[in-house]
């Protein structure tokens, strides 16, 4: 667990963002606690380096922090982490539709839903799936 940012740095608010990462072949996190330490918000992505691709998976934000543009500043952050990458999300909600809707314009970056931008971002299973069917 590495920290981007030290206390109190994101808007003046005393949160913390840090990047999570379990394992290679799961997503990265990008974690937001609160003052109190509780985590508050959490998105999940996969990113290739080779192919300069990225996925996001799923955005939570928790119901009282909800509203503040939270969810933003974490899909802001991750954007900005990887810049010129290609992006796209998992099925979204009615919601999330709307939400990345907003973010694609402001960004400049398209963030439609659709299938994996390249074979890496696949999950495992997908991915192995597929070396299994190629490979008769
Ligand atoms: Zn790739």
């Amino acid at each position: 667990m590495t920290g981007f940012l030290d206390d109190g740095c994101l808007d003046g608010r005393s949160l913390r963002l840090n990047r999570v990462t379990v394992a290679p072949s799961s997503p990265a996190e990008l974690v937001l606690t609160g003052p109190c330490g509780s985590v508050i918000g959490r998105l999940r992505f996969r990113v290739c380096r080779t192919c300069r691709a990225g996925r996001i998976m799923s955005l939570w934000i928790c119901d009282t922090w909800q509203r503040q543009g939270l969810g933003r500043e974490l899909v802001y952050f991750l954007l900005a982490q990887h810049r010129g990458y290609r992006w796209n999300t998992t099925p979204q909600s009615r919601l999330g539709r709307a939400f990345f809707a907003a973010v694609a314009q402001e960004s400049a970056v398209s963030l439609r839903r659709g299938s994996p931008l390249c074979p890496h971002l696949m999950g495992w299973c997908r991915w192995t799936w597929r070396r299994l069917l190629h490979s008769r």
